[in-house]
């Protein structure tokens, strides 16, 4: 258990959060001149304004043991230098940067030096195949990818022509020569001036867009407003407990919304010290961080979770890991073993909180002070109102008020970083809101001391090692194999990463349905979408079970897998049969 003093604080702060409106969350921060608001402003610029330039803003673990440290002030010239390089290239107020990127230093201040420069930001994962990338790309309408030539020649040349929209390619690292067009960023930053002004957006402004995916159709680009810092910023500080001199480590990856928000944002408007770590998941690797660099919060997911669990609690034990004194979990169901286990192993548990890429922040959590109920999400976050609902198929939304009643999980939107639009999809983007709701897509319960319990998704979207992973997407990309006719791909259970991606793939007529046939599939796949999305295994059937408008049932092939109730069939139209 923590030390009294941090108990007793805790619990005050739950009492009394430090907002209890969004206009005194806004309040907290800056603004621009005119009620502008810009999130690189907030993150950077007021600390080095208000004499903090030389606290610790990053420290860089690099994979080869080496380390970089960046203060505000050096995070801030390199933003500068990154915006100067932009607006060099001609960049304007709203265009689109894009990056494909590990986690390196140059990510950071690309990001801030983006945004900075009015432009909108938005980071493709980096385990992405060409496919994912160029679709993400060609939605966004992308002006500028900031990458390496590694990156360029595996997953960017084989789709350059079907981004004729995509005048600029900034080369991280050596091999700009080898890639056309490509600008050697770093010279380019040495070059560049360290003095930018910065560009006066306004809160509804586009600031980042990040990806995901529903159960059909294109990815989404889900868009998000400078105004949303005002939630970061918070939400960071009360759900995630950040305090002066803290060193936070998030290990999300900035290439979803967990690593933008979380990764980078709001632990830098809160002027805390904020770890990266440029190498994989290791559990020894992990623990030397936390130890070592006196890790204070830590935010991590599940599936780490689960594999620190395999590791056992040896590894712990065996450091001195007393700095440490929040821990919190996000992006799939955090199994109530999973907080026992911690509690018991760390002295502390892990807190888990719900969000989505869509509310571009935490909403509900298991805030500090507040008891945790092992297998709850916790409860709403002040400021936000959160129901479990009924639709109605006319539109209208009914809130389920009995206690532990499963239903649909909706907001009242409102919200600071709630999404603004899905790029280009109007009508996808008004379908998430009835009835003054926003609906989230999950399933959940409330019980009758207002906690969230997680049950499953209303769609077929897969969560695979917090990764969400489209159906649709992988479906596609199975198709363009010369011997695949249909495809239909499910999420199965999985250990570890609590799902994994499973094909069911009708063959063209005369080919072979052997070990060849599956590997090729499998291989194609994987280069195609990259490893986080593509299928870990395909089973062959004769044919798919349909409804009568065609559409594949996966619903119906997933309980067929997992051995569950088959539901209503009234729909089939054709079966596997
Ligand atoms: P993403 O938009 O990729 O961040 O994924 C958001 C989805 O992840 C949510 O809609 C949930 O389905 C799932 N998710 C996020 N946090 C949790 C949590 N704490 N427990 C269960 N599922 C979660």
């Amino acid at each position: 258990m923590p030390p009294q003093h941090d108990r007793i604080r805790a619990a005050e702060r739950l009492t009394k959060p430090l907002y209890a409106s969004w206009a005194e969350a806004r309040a907290l921060l800056d603004g621009l001149p005119g009620g502008g608001l810009n999130i690189a402003h907030e993150a950077v610029d007021r600390h080095v304004a208000a004499g903090k330039g030389a606290r610790l803003a990053v420290r860089w673990l690099a994979k080869d043991g080496s380390t970089r440290d960046l203060t505000y002030a050096d995070l801030q010239t390199l933003a500068n230098k990154f915006a100067n390089v932009l607006a060099g290239l001609g960049i304007k107020r709203g265009e689109r940067v894009f990056s494909l990127l590990g986690r390196v230093p140059t990510l950071y201040a690309a990001v801030l030096g983006t945004l900075k420069a009015g432009a909108a930001f938005s980071p493709l994962f980096s385990a992405f195949g060409p496919e994912p990338a160029r679709s993400r790309m060609e939605i966004g309408d992308a002006r500028v990818l900031v990458t390496t030539a590694a990156f360029y020649k595996k997953k960017i040349a084989p789709v350059r022509d079907a981004l004729p929209g995509l005048r600029h390619i900034l080369i991280v690292g050596d091999g700009a020569d080898d890639v056309p067009g490509g600008v050697a960023l770093d010279e380019a930053l040495v070059k560049a001036s360290a003095e930018f002004k910065i560009v006066a957006t306004k809160p509804s402004d586009t600031a980042l867009i990040h990806f995901t995916s529903g159960t059909t159709g294109k990815p989404k680009g889900a868009v998000h407003a400078h105004e949303a810092v005002v939630a970061h910023h918070v939400t960071g500080a009360y759900a995630l407990d950040f305090r002066k001199g803290d060193v936070f480590w998030c290990t999300a990856d900035p290439g979803w919304v967990t690593g933008m928000s979380y990764g980078i944002i709001a632990p830098l408007t809160n002027a805390i010290t904020m770890i990266v770590d440029e190498a994989d998941f290791d559990a020894e690797r992990w623990y030397d961080i936390l130890q070592d660099q006196r890790v204070n919060v830590w935010y991590t997911a599940p599936t780490a979770i689960r594999m620190l669990m395999k590791a056992g609690e040896a590894p712990i034990k065996a450091r001195d890991l007393s700095r440490l004194r929040f821990m919190a979990s996000v992006g799939e169901p955090l199994n109530p073993e999973a907080v026992t286990w911690s509690a018991k192993a760390f002295g502390i548990p892990f807190h888990d909180n719900w969000w989505q890429t869509e509310t571009g922040g935490i909403m509900i959590a298991n805030v500090p002070g507040l008891d945790v109920k092992p297998g709850s999400m916790g409860k709403p976050l002040p400021g936000i109102v959160a129901a479990i609902v009924k639709r109605s198929d006319g539109g209208t939304v009914e809130e389920i008020e009995e206690p532990m009643q499963m239903g649909e999980l909706a907001l009242k939107p409102g919200w600071p970083s709630m999404f603004r639009e899905y790029l280009n999809e109007p009508a996808r983007y008004a379908k998430c809101f009835a009835d003054g709701w926003y609906l989230t897509g999950d399933l959940a319960k409330r019980d009758a001391d207002g906690y969230f319990w997680f049950v499953g998704r209303g769609d077929d979207v897969i969560k695979s090692a917090g990764h969400l992973i489209g159906p649709f997407e992988v479906e596609s990309a199975l198709m363009e194999h010369n011997a695949v006719a249909e495809a239909g791909v499910i999420g199965t259970p999985d250990p570890v990463a609590g799902e994994v991606v499973k094909a069911f793939v009708v063959l063209k007529p005369g080919v072979e349905g052997g070990e060849e046939t599956r590997k090729s599939i499998l291989a194609h796949a994987r280069v195609k979408l990259g490893p986080a999305i593509a299928p870990r295994t395909i089973d062959f059937r004769k044919n798919l079970p349909k409804t009568r408008s065609g559409k594949i049932m996966r619903r119906l092939l997933k309980a067929r897998e997992l051995g569950l109730p088959e539901g209503d069939l009234s729909t089939l139209e054709s079966d596997e049969k």
